[in-house]
């Protein structure tokens, strides 16, 4: 998949590409994407991704053969600066889906959501809708189906046409789906996108700015669904690995 991370301009956290982008400069790659034609995979990296990827060769792979991996996270961000990198924000999912669908509004672009609870990805949709009237949504479906059901979903995916397909079933299925799909799904670019959908569906509320400014936004999903503990306790393992890291 991709050009893999030899032709981008990438540093390397605990032996996992991450492109060095601002948020403008991913929409621009996103946007050449979707007019070279092809599939494009996107990874938003975040700390937990990337110990996940430390942890799962074939992750770690599928993140270096991706056409783009962005720094998403304030540990991302610190880890890239130790490195001497000059990456300045943070490239999150939520970002991405908010401003390729305010670009949709403009452009047309052709967007699919899929994933999260039933009804979920479709009130995300609404939501996004009445917010960028004229965002192109052209078609959901939920993130609970069974492995048997995958062909027949990619499929309904490539029936919808989309230039853009946001999925959303957590790292690292999400990626495996777009992987494992590629040659059906068709969308010029698919992006995995964590928890977005419950974001703008209104299910989950983002931090208040303040605490997402002192980069405490973990804390905030920790206080509001402690089952996330399991993802949150990979944050101090990240910040001890890359400590020791002496690449
Ligand atoms: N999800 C899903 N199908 C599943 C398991 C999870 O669609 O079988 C959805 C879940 O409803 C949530 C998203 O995947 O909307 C995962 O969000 P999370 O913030 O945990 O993702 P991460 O940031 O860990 O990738």
């Amino acid at each position: 998949m991709g050009q893999g991370a030899g032709a981008r301009n990438c540093v390397t956290i605990l032996g996992v590409p991450i492109d060095q982008v601002s948020m403008d400069q991913a929409l621009n790659r996103i946007e050449n994407f979707i007019q070279e034609g092809g599939t494009h995979l996107v990874v938003t990296a975040d700390a937990n991704g990337i110990i996940i990827a430390q942890q799962d060769e074939g992750f770690r792979n599928l993140i270096s053969q991706a056409d783009l991996a962005t720094p998403d996270g304030a540990g991302v961000l610190w880890a890239a600066k130790r490195k001497g990198s000059s990456i300045k924000e943070r490239v999150s999912g939520v970002d991405i889906v908010e401003k390729v669908c305010a670009l949709s509004a403009q452009k047309g672009y052709r967007i699919y959501f899929l994933g999260a609870e039933p009804g979920i990805a479709e009130l995300a949709g609404q939501k996004l809708t009445e917010k960028y009237p004229g965002c192109n949504i052209v078609g959901t479906h939920h993130g609970y189906f069974k492995a048997e059901d995958e062909l027949k979903i990619a499929q309904a995916i490539a029936a919808a046409q989309p230039d853009v397909l946001f999925v959303a079933l957590g790292m690292p299925r999400q990626e495996r789906f777009i992987q494992s799909t590629r040659p059906i799904i068709q969308a010029k670019v698919a992006v995995g996108v964590g928890g977005s959908f419950d974001v703008f569906s209104g299910k989950t509320k983002r931090a208040p700015k303040v605490m997402q400014a002192i980069h405490l936004e973990w804390m905030w999903r920790l206080l509001l669904n402690p089952s996330k503990f399991a993802k949150v306790k990979n944050l101090p393992k990240f910040a001890i690995k890359v400590l020791g890291d002496r690449s």
